[in-house]
């Protein structure tokens, strides 16, 4: 029997990222500085507020987009903290970031569509481009300090681009946009029919004062939609939620792909989720900056180029001194020196590995001791 399944969805792979990751675990022994999730436990305030729900029955159907009360707070919790202003109708609680860059991607995109990905990326949104039948188009940063070069992005565009993905801080690298990066992007997209994406997960995350979002460039509001998640400030990856805010007129069309895919996320979570929005998170980001200063020091000591990022939990190591690919890099790395990192070119850029600082001090002196013995035993 001929038997044929969608030919989008067989021409994707499972995420790299996750197999890499999988492979270190199942290595004896080994060392992983692999996971891109905070190493802390959810806080207490955040778990009682679902036990409570839990308790009180709030089990049922909850409204589409998220209870009245959670998306109120989420609309004033982005006007205070963050300069944001989008009324409670014009935010959508998602299953995570990941769930809203989909819904995103999938509202904007048809199929033949080109999406502009600034490359060292995620690589969900490739795959997701690929689901949809779009085009996704690289734009390498490696060359601009992993800053967007605003004549490469001009020279990318075509009449079929119709998004720009931009993430920041950025994932795999922790690098920021800056502000002249922003503004210069800003002039190539501003009188062009193209939606911007703005992937600001580890917003939270930063180790400056100078961080601004493409949000911020609210001339453009109905062509931007942000993609928030609950995952990385509030240590909730487990819990999968997040959330888009968007103008009027998209997040009606995107509440289309939320509700055929999901319907809703649990009740339950949702005051949880508001518990979460009146957390102090300063202490985790001093934990990392902390973590980062160490890992930044490490590495160049080692003689290893690293730029100093400043944000997210990852830095993005450059390895093409050592003449390997990425892959081949880190599998030796992981059966001959026993800690794990993974390979760039899961991110679409070669001569890098990413190393996440998602844990404890201890075991970060470890791996970074056995990263310095085995690029030791190649320069040997
Ligand atoms: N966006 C970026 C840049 C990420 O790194 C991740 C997860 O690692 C996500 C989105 C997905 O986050 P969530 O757990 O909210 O689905």
């Amino acid at each position: 029997m001929d038997l044929k399944m969608n030919d989008a969805v067989m021409g994707v792979e499972l995420s790299g990222i996750r197999q890499f990751s999988f492979l270190v675990q199942d290595t004896p022994g080994a060392c992983a500085l692999t996971i891109g999730e905070p190493d802390m436990d959810t806080p207490d305030v955040i778990k009682e507020a679902a036990k409570a729900a839990l308790d009180a029955n709030d089990t049922h159907y909850p409204p589409g987009n998220g209870y009245p009360y959670l998306l109120e707070a989420i609309s004033r919790f982005e006007a205070e903290q963050h300069g944001l202003h989008y009324a409670p109708d014009e935010i959508v609680v998602t299953v995570g970031a990941t769930e809203a860059l989909y819904a995103s991607l999938a509202t904007v995109l048809s199929p033949g569509d080109e999406v502009i990905i600034p490359t060292p990326a995620f690589s969900l949104y490739e795959s997701i481009a690929q689901l949809c039948r779009a085009v996704p188009v690289l734009l390498p940063t490696e060359e601009h300090h992993f800053q967007i070069d605003p004549e490469a992005l001009r020279t990318a565009i075509t009449p079929r681009t119709k998004a720009v993905v931009l993430t920041s801080p950025n994932n795999p690298t922790g690098c920021i946009y800056t502000k002249e990066t922003l503004d210069a992007v800003h002039g190539v997209l501003k009188d062009l029919p193209i939606f911007v994406i703005c992937d600001d997960v580890y917003r939270t995350l930063v180790y400056t004062d100078a961080y601004h979002s493409f949000a911020e460039y609210q001339d453009m509001r109905e062509r931007i939609i942000v993609v928030q998640s609950f995952s990385k400030p509030y240590a909730m990856t487990g819990w999968r939620v997040g959330y888009v805010l968007a103008d009027r007129a998209v997040k009606d069309r995107l509440e289309v792909m939320h509700q055929y895919a999901v319907t809703s996320v649990p009740a339950f979570i949702q005051p949880a989720c508001a518990a979460a929005l009146a957390c102090d998170t300063a202490p985790m980001v001093e934990t990392f900056r902390r973590r980062r200063d160490y890992v930044y020091r490490r590495l160049v000591e080692m003689g290893l180029d690293v730029q100093e990022p400043e944000g997210a939990f990852y830095m993005f190591v450059p390895i093409a001194q050592y003449g390997m690919d990425s892959l081949t890099f880190c599998t030796r790395m992981l059966k001959e020196g026993l800690v794990g990192l993974i390979p760039g070119i899961y991110f679409g850029t070669e001569g890098y590995m990413r190393l996440s600082y998602c844990y404890s001090d201890a075991d970060l002196k470890e791996g970074l001791d056995r990263i310095q013995k085995f690029i030791g035993t190649l320069r040997a």
